[in-house]
């Protein structure tokens, strides 16, 4: 897989790409990433990359050209085939089933907004989608891109022993079960029984009976087809 992403601050990105499984997968060549600095496409002496909003108002909006001279010079042949994603706190909610789809991917772009956001033509006509990463507003969409790699790409076939990924916290349609490593005891508090047992089947019951009431209790909209707790 490779990604590309499109920013006028790509050294937020070293530290979070720099480390652990991201760096790995990178050293092992299961993804290419790429930062690109849209500034270099920017206009006059000072290589601007904003303007003021037409109709007035408040701050500064991120200019179409220079976003679509770097994403178009990067790209090149490959534009149509590849995902363009814009960060935008009023797109599509990025979850675990989105991670999943975009780590099917051979090429994946992502587009960093800044001040007020971007032109609206880059969205109209340049992104192919727009991903949000909560109900929040970030002063960037670096942080929102960091995120999105890092759940992708955990996902991309060899990066993670699969294994651990079956069971994991929304893959299953469930929260986790609770784990525990040595010590047996610690301050007192023990480890549950079952899980010294050695039997697997009885042990895979548990974690499943913990999961389903970890996910009743904080996450009830994670079962549709339950009866809410208080009508049963
Ligand atoms: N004025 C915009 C609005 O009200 O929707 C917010 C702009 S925000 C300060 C600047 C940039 O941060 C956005 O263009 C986007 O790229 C990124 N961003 C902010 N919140 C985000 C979120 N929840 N998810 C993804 N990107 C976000």
């Amino acid at each position: 897989m490779r990604i590309d992403i499109f920013t006028i601050f790509p050294g937020m990105f070293d530290g979070p790409f720099g480390e652990s499984i991201i760096r790995r997968a990178v050293e092992r060549g299961l993804v290419t990433i790429q930062l690109h600095d849209i500034r270099e496409h920017g206009t006059g002496r000072h290589r601007s990359v904003d303007d003021t909003p037409y109709g007035g108002g408040a701050g500064m909006v991120m200019a179409a050209p220079p976003i679509f001279a770097s994403v178009e010079h990067v790209l090149g042949d490959h534009i149509r085939e590849t995902e363009i994603i814009l960060m935008s706190p009023s797109g599509e909610r990025f979850t675990q089933a989105v991670a999943q789809q975009l780590s099917q991917l051979d090429r994946l772009a992502l587009i960093c907004g800044r001040y007020e956001g971007v032109d609206q033509r880059v969205r109209d006509h340049l992104v192919t989608r727009e991903l949000s990463i909560g109900d929040y507003v970030l002063t960037g969409g670096e942080l929102a891109a960091m995120v999105v790699v890092d759940a992708t790409v955990r996902l991309v076939p060899g990066v993670i022993d699969s294994a651990s990924l079956d069971e994991e916290s929304h893959a299953s349609g469930l929260l986790e079960y609770p784990h525990y490593t040595r010590p047996y005891e610690f301050r007192g508090w023990t480890v549950p029984e079952i899980l010294l047992s050695g039997h697997h089947a009885e042990i895979a019951k548990w974690r499943h009976a913990q999961a389903l009431a970890l996910t009743r209790q904080r996450r009830p909209d994670m079962l549709p087809d339950e009866e809410p707790a208080d009508n049963l």
